[in-house]
């Protein structure tokens, strides 16, 4: 039975979905509206890739481990929901570059990869003596006159050459995007750099007029100053997920159900409605799509829009958390983790010394490492069963560090098709699809990792955005 209270559903329990859900009943309350709030899951639990296990008094990210302090939107709403005392920052430390079968210590001054201080860069190894001439070259190369989107490869590569780009900046940035750099899209994921050579034409000396600590030799810095970039829960992520769940008290939560298509509803009193797996439909005169983009592409599949998503890719990678007696790994040196250079032939891409960097995940007298598997073009590995996976990442770790010791246990995590990648003409694509559902489906919104950023605080930064949207429109009574 269909009632006439205004009807609002968020399709997709993740972080974005959460964060929406919870910005509508928080509003609605606020200003006393009568909403009817729904939240439809498919899995059976909340969180979508935020998960933590708990196990033998360690904290496990499965997923993300944490989240940028900069961009401020979620410790706002870790402090707003009363977790303010669990935030804490990493522990600083060297980070390494695996190239060559030798971990290479991360040039001070670095960010992003790109030199910022000439000493530190022309004493290490990881560039030859051509290469960094090359890079020098920054200083003296035209701005680009590309107006539109090109790829983060290119651009990198036209500034400071092949070298830095495969040995230096490609490492970290795939550890991100778990992409390939030649077609991700610098306007969708680093439009600051795009700017910077407009602004100053040499990246190199943009980057140290814009960031004060680029300016600062290491020295005068010191090891122990460097300032910590990221935050977590000591309770775990997931935390954030349960504790949002708890506030949603006037907000229907359905798990185990799938959203599989759209129609607009001629006869009732609501716009739309969502066929769901179990058979049953949802009524809704607003809708926040917080899915990946090829499920929202595949419920659109009948309208023949957000067909621009079909092909975009997403990448699948696996998680694989070893945890050890201390006595058992001595070949770990002292510093937060590495990321591996595709020069390497390795099958992790990325390894985090968790006991170092996070310190409270880990019991005294133990290890917790965290490595990567699976990055674009190479993602066969996170289909191999999870003895095989172990097996190959202890190989690894063997020949890195000469760690032979067994685990005491091995967590595996695969996250299929979870890295949506923002290829060149990202940002086109999405104003494109966006301009097609506000004229034909006003009220409904896309939000989430798949479209205006990855991190955990711009999904937090999304779904507020639409939960706002979705409000004005119903606001505005945009009822047929
Ligand atoms: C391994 C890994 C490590 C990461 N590390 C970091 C990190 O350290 N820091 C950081 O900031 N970011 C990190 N990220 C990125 C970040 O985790 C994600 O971008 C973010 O969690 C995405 O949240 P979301 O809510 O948009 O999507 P999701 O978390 O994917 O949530 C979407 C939800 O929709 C549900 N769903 C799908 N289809 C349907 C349907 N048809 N009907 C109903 N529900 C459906 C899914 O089950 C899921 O729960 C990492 C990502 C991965 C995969």
């Amino acid at each position: 039975m269909s009632s006439f209270k205004q009807k609002i559903v968020v399709v997709g329990g993740g972080i974005t979905g959460l964060t929406a859900a919870y910005t509508i009943q928080k509003k609605s309350r606020h200003e006393k509206l009568d909403l009817d709030i729904t939240l439809v899951e498919s899995s059976h639990r909340l969180g979508g890739k935020i998960q933590t296990a708990q196990k033998e008094g360690f904290v496990i990210e499965k997923g993300p481990d944490s989240f940028l302090e900069r961009k401020e939107s979620m410790a706002r709403l870790i402090k707003e929901v009363g977790l303010a005392d669990r935030l804490v920052p990493n522990s600083t430390g060297q980070s390494f570059i695996l190239m060559n079968d030798k971990l290479h210590p991360m040039p001070g001054g670095a960010i992003m990869g790109i030199p910022t201080q000439i000493k530190p860069f022309m004493t290490t190894d990881l560039v030859s003596m051509t290469g960094k001439l090359r890079a020098g070259a920054d200083f003296v190369l035209p701005r680009s006159k590309e107006r539109g989107d090109q790829s983060l490869g290119g651009f990198f590569r036209r500034r400071l050459g092949n070298e830095v780009v495969e040995n230096l900046i490609e490492p970290l940035l795939s550890g991100i995007y778990a992409g390939d750099i030649d077609q991700l899209s610098l306007m969708s994921t680093f439009p600051q750099f795009h700017k910077m050579e407009q602004d100053h034409r040499s990246l190199i000396s943009g980057i140290k007029k814009t960031n004060p600590s680029a300016a600062q030799p290491k020295k005068q810095l010191g090891p122990t100053r460097k300032k910590s970039l990221f935050l977590t829960l000591t309770s775990g992520l997931q935390s954030l997920i349960d504790t949002l769940e708890e506030h949603l008290d006037q907000t229907s939560i359905l798990k185990g159900v799938k959203v599989e298509s759209i129609e607009e509803n001629a006869q009732g009193p609501h716009r739309y409605s969502l066929k769901m797996n179990s058979g049953e439909t949802l009524e809704a005169d607003s809708i926040i799509f917080s899915v990946p983009h090829f499920v929202a592409s595949s419920i659109f599949q009948k309208q023949h829009i957000l067909t621009e998503f079909k092909d975009v890719p997403a990448t699948s990678v696996a998680t694989v958390a070893m945890a050890f007696p201390q006595e058992a790994v001595t070949g770990v040196p002292d510093g937060t983790g590495f990321v591996v250079s595709r020069n390497s032939d390795y099958t992790i891409t990325a390894c985090t010394w968790t006991h170092n960097k996070w310190p409270h995940t880990t019991p005294e007298g133990k290890v917790l490492l965290r490595c990567y598997v699976g990055r674009s073009g190479d993602e066969a590995v996170v289909d191999l069963a999870d003895d095989q996976i172990e097996e190959i990442v202890l190989n690894d770790l063997n020949n890195i560090m000469g760690v032979s010791a067994k685990p005491d246990f091995t967590i595996v995590t695969r996250w299929k098709k979870a890295m949506p990648q923002y290829t060149v003409g990202h940002k086109q694509r999405l104003a494109k699809v966006r301009a097609e559902l506000e004229s034909n489906f006003p009220g409904v919104y896309l939000a989430g990792g798949s479209y205006d950023g990855i991190g955990l605080p711009d999904c937090i930064d999304q779904g507020e955005s639409a939960a706002a949207k979705a409000i004005i429109h119903l606001m505005k009574g945009h009822k047929s």
